[in-house]
């Protein structure tokens, strides 16, 4: 039986999820690798062997979540780290002339997707008295630019939800923390610019943003502290981002 920490990373198959995988691969861990593109899970197994478990889910969808993450095999739980990355902003406009379909892929994803997930993992966390949480929130929660209202709020969500989190298990053992990039280089811009390069590039002008290794970094770092210490929060910044 392996000793090595299971990790379950949620939004796996890219960005800041895909490189927080490989940092834990990189620390001797198993990954739970989740998300909806099946391919690139399965790209991720190819690169890693069997120290990744691919699983496409929906993080949105309730059901599918308890039914995927109810099934995994005797050998890939306790999951000792959970990973709530999966996420994405949708449509550039402001609230009034938006697609109401926009808010719903933010709030349903970035709140719903994130209760979601941590309902399944927590309640065995919590029943062992160990293991961590990190939720990815954003300096976005901590601010609101034009046209990210909707956005914004999911994040400021998450740090209401991160919080009140770290209340409901208090006393428990178990570990809750965030991680608040600000930009980073991934495909975050193009999901959000719906494929549209040109806008999701001029997003980076003028500054060097972060690298989702950057923030994989600062995530591996908050979830290998000593037992009797969590790191609350972290925001981290590209040097030139205002
Ligand atoms: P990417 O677009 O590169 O990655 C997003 C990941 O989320 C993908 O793996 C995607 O996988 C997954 N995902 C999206 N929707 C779902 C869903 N319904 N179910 C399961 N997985 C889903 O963006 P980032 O890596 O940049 O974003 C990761 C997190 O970081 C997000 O929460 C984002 O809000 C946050 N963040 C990003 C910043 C940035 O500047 N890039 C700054 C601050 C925070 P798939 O499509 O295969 O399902």
């Amino acid at each position: 039986m392996s000793t090595a920490r299971v990790v379950l990373v949620t939004g796996a198959s890219s960005g800041i999820g895909r490189a927080c995988t490989e940092a834990f691969l990189a620390e001797g861990a198993r990954v739970i690798a989740a998300a909806r593109r099946t391919e690139r899970l399965a790209d991720l197994h190819a690169q890693h062997g069997d120290a990744v478990l691919p699983l496409t889910v929906d993080v949105r969808d309730r059901a599918q979540v308890s039914a995927a993450l109810g099934s995994l095999p005797a050998d890939w739980t306790p999951i000792d780290v959970l990973v709530n990355n999966a996420g994405l902003a949708a449509g550039r406009g402001p609230i009034h002339t938006d697609d109401p379909e926009n808010w719903d892929r933010m709030l349903d994803t970035n709140v719903r997707g994130l209760l979601n997930v941590s309902a399944c993992v927590l309640p065995g966390m919590v029943e062992r008295g160990s293991g961590h949480v990190v939720n990815i929130g954003s300096n976005a929660g901590r601010e609101v630019y034009p046209g990210g209202a909707v956005y914004c709020a999911t994040k400021a969500a998450v740090e209401r939800i991160t919080r009140g989190m770290r209340m409901d298990v208090l006393g428990s053992g178990v570990r809750i923390s965030q991680v608040d990039p600000g930009m980073v280089e991934t495909e975050f811009s193009l999901v959000r610019f719906d494929g549209d390069e040109a806008p999701a590039k001029a997003v980076y002008e003028g500054l060097t943003p972060l690298s989702a290794a950057d923030v994989a970094d600062v995530v591996t770092w908050v979830a290998s502290r000593p037992p009797h210490v969590v790191v609350a929060d972290v925001l981290l910044y590209p040097v030139d981002q205002a």
